[in-house]
């Protein structure tokens, strides 16, 4: 029931892990994690984020960027298959989401008539494949597809997208869940709530339902799901660690 994500400089999955433990009081069934080293490499493990931590003792982890999630299951057994992070149909696209998408077992028919596959019992894989498929059928950059497949999804969510073909992007989108973003100097983090970020900075943006945050290439914007543009509201926070 928590995420964490990272672009900038540092190593990513060290901020990711110490955040995912901070967001453990939230409780949880499975954590895991997704990185960009080249390809998009995706850990997970039903249990604890110390489980996490063992199994990725010996991974290549050196990546700039990534994802973490810890899962509270609500649609599939909390097992290694149904962990977050989840791949669309290309593998090119990772997600992690908190929530319920309500409507995601006519997404999946319509999705398995098109011939998809899916790996896992979740809600929150029919979403990475739908947003994927509409991003292939309407020739769209990767963020409007997100915003496109949240018009037509029912239920609540946080999520975090990236994309194996571009390193400098992560898209976030809320409505019903929790997610903060952190701004720091050419880094930007996201969390289900501040305590992942505070270390670091104390700079944050509170993302207001049916928002989609888009990081590229170093620039953060702000837009709703009507594709309407806004204007991040930057708060300081001083909270005690
Ligand atoms: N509904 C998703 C699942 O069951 C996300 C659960 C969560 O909020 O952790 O995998």
């Amino acid at each position: 029931c928590g995420i964490v994500a990272y672009i900038g400089h540092r190593q990513a999955h060290e901020i990711i892990i110490k955040g995912l433990k901070r967001l453990e009081y939230r409780g949880y069934d499975s954590a895991g994690i997704a990185l960009l080293n080249g390809s998009l490499s995706v850990y997970k493990k039903k249990g604890k984020v110390s489980d996490l931590e063992k199994f990725l003792q010996d991974k290549p982890l050196n990546s700039n960027i990534g994802m973490g999630h810890t899962r509270w299951a609500t649609h599939g057994e909390p097992n290694d298959r149904n962990a977050h992070p989840h791949y669309s149909a290309s593998g090119k696209l990772a997600i992690i989401h908190n929530g319920i998408i309500e409507n995601y077992g006519a997404l999946k028919q319509d999705l398995i008539n098109k011939g998809h596959t899916f790996l896992s019992d979740t809600d929150t894989e029919v979403l990475i494949h739908f947003i994927e498929d509409i991003q292939e059928h309407n020739n769209v950059a990767l963020e409007e597809a997100v915003r496109l497949a949240l018009t037509k999804v029912v239920g609540a969510y946080a999520i975090v997208v990236m994309s194996l073909e571009d390193p400098s992007l992560l898209i976030a989108a809320r409505k019903g869940s929790p997610l903060v973003l952190g701004i720091g100097k050419d880094e930007f983090f996201m969390a289900s709530d501040a305590t992942p970020i505070i270390e670091y900075t104390n700079e944050v943006v509170y993302l207001n339902d049916q928002e989609i945050a888009v990081i590229k290439n170093g620039e953060l914007s702000v837009k709703n799901t009507a594709n309407l543009p806004l204007t991040p509201y930057i708060q300081t926070i001083d909270l005690e660690l």
